[in-house]
C-alpha cells in the first residue's frame, strides 16, 4: 500500500501546506481521507490520478477536512467520471454535503452515494476492508482502519514436483489448502503474508478507541496538533500532542506512526516536535505534503513524488 500526503496543516493552509487529505493507494485503486480546501489542486500535482478515487472517507465536519468536496466532485465530473462514487462520513455528512453541492449548483454526471458511517461499521472498497472507530473531537467525529486483504502463500512448485505433483489441478488444490495423496499444503505452501493495515485519526483527543483499533498495524497516521507543553489547549481544542501521540503508538504495538496536522506555531521548531514523540516512539515519522511511502509487510520505504 503507498500513503501520499497531499495535505499536512492544521485548521489553515500555508506557504507550505494544504489541509488534510492523506491518498492511500493499493495497485491502482485510491482511496482517499479527508478533503481540505485546495485538495483537487494538490492531487493533480501529484503522481496519482483523481480519476482513480475508488472512495472518498471523511473524518469530520471541519472545514479543513472537507472543503476540497464541491471542487473535487465537481472537477471529476467535467472529466468525464462516470463511475459512482461513494463518499463516507461521520453522523450528519450525507446532509452537509448535500447543502454544499446545491449551494455551489455542484450537479454531477456520475452518482455521488453519500453515506454516513459510525464506529463498528465495516464496508469494502474493491479489495480493501474499511473499519470505522471512534474518535473525540467534540464534534461527530470519526477514523478509519484501512485494510489490504491477505495473501495466500506462495507455492513452492519445485518442491511439489519433487514430491511427485504434477502441474494442474492437483497444484491448485495444495495452493488452496487441500492434501493431495499424502503431500500435505503446508509442505509446499509458505506462509500467509498479512495484508498491510493503515489507521488514519483525524482530529482527536487522545483517545482509548485509537489505541483499541490500531493494535497490531503496520502505520498509525495520527494528528500531532500541539506539543506537550500546550497540552491545556490541546484538550480545550479536542486535539492531540505529538507525545499522547506516541503513547498510543506504543501501546498500540504499531510498526510505525505518522504524525500529521501539526499546528502553525510550530513551523520553527519541527524537529523538537518530532523528538517529543521519538522519544516515546522511535519509529516515528514528522510527515509533509507530497511525502510519499511505500508500506509493505517487510517495510516502509520512502519514494520521491
Ligand atoms: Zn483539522
Ligand atoms: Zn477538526
Amino acid at each position: 500500500m503507498e500513503i501520499l500526503f497531499l495535505g499536512t496543516g492544521a485548521s489553515v493552509p500555508s506557504r507550505d501546506r494544504s489541509t488534510s487529505c492523506i491518498a492511500l493507494r493499493s495497485g491502482s485503486d485510491i482511496v482517499l481521507m479527508d478533503c481540505g480546501e485546495g485538495s483537487q489542486r494538490q492531487i493533480m500535482v501529484s503522481p496519482f490520478s483523481f480519476m482513480k478515487i475508488r472512495a472518498i472517507l471523511i473524518t469530520h465536519l471541519h472545514g479543513d477536512h472537507i472543503l476540497g468536496l464541491p471542487g473535487l466532485l465537481q472537477t471529476m465530473s467535467l472529466m468525464g467520471r462516470s463511475e459512482p462514487l461513494a463518499i463516507f462520513g461521520p453522523e450528519g455528512f450525507s446532509k452537509a454535503l448535500g447543502m454544499m453541492m446545491s449551494a455551489t449548483d455542484g450537479d454531477t454526471f456520475y452518482t455521488v452515494e453519500p453515506r454516513d458511517v459510525a464506529p463498528g461499521d465495516s464496508f469494502m472498497v474493491r479489495s480493501l476492508r474499511v473499519s470505522v472507530f471512534s474518535t473525540d473531537h467534540g464534534v461527530p467525529s470519526v477514523g478509519f482502519s484501512v485494510s489490504e486483504p491477505d495473501l495466500p502463500g506462495k507455492l513452492d512448485r519445485e518442491k511439489a514436483l519433487s514430491l511427485g505433483i504434477k502441474d494442474g489441478p492437483d497444484m491448485a488444490r495444495l495452493k488452496r489448502g487441500e492434501a493431495v495423496g499424502n503431500v500435505r499444503p503446508e509442505q509446499v505452501v509458505g506462509p500467509v503474508q498479512k495484508g498491510v493495515r493503515v489507521i488514519y485519526t483525524g482530529d482527536t483527543l487522545r483517545s482509548d478507541s485509537v489505541v483499541e483499533a490500531s493494535r497490531g498495524a503496520d502505520v498509525l497516521i495520527h494528528e500531532s496538533t500541539y506539543m506537550e507543553g500546550d497540552s491545556v489547549l490541546a484538550k480545550e481544542h479536542f486535539h492531540s500532542t505529538s507525545r499522547q501521540a506516541a503513547e498510543s503508538a506504543v501501546e498500540a504495538g504499531v510498526r510505525c506512526l505518522m504524525l500529521t496536522h501539526v499546528s502553525g506555531r510550530y513551523d520553527d521548531v519541527r524537529e523538537e516536535v518530532l523528538t517529543e514523540a521519538k522519544e516515546v516512539f522511535e519509529e516515528s515519522y514528522l510527515v509533509n505534503d507530497f511525502d510519499h511511502f511505500d508500506v509493505s509487510p517487510r517495510s516502509i520505504r520512502t519514494m520521491s513524488s
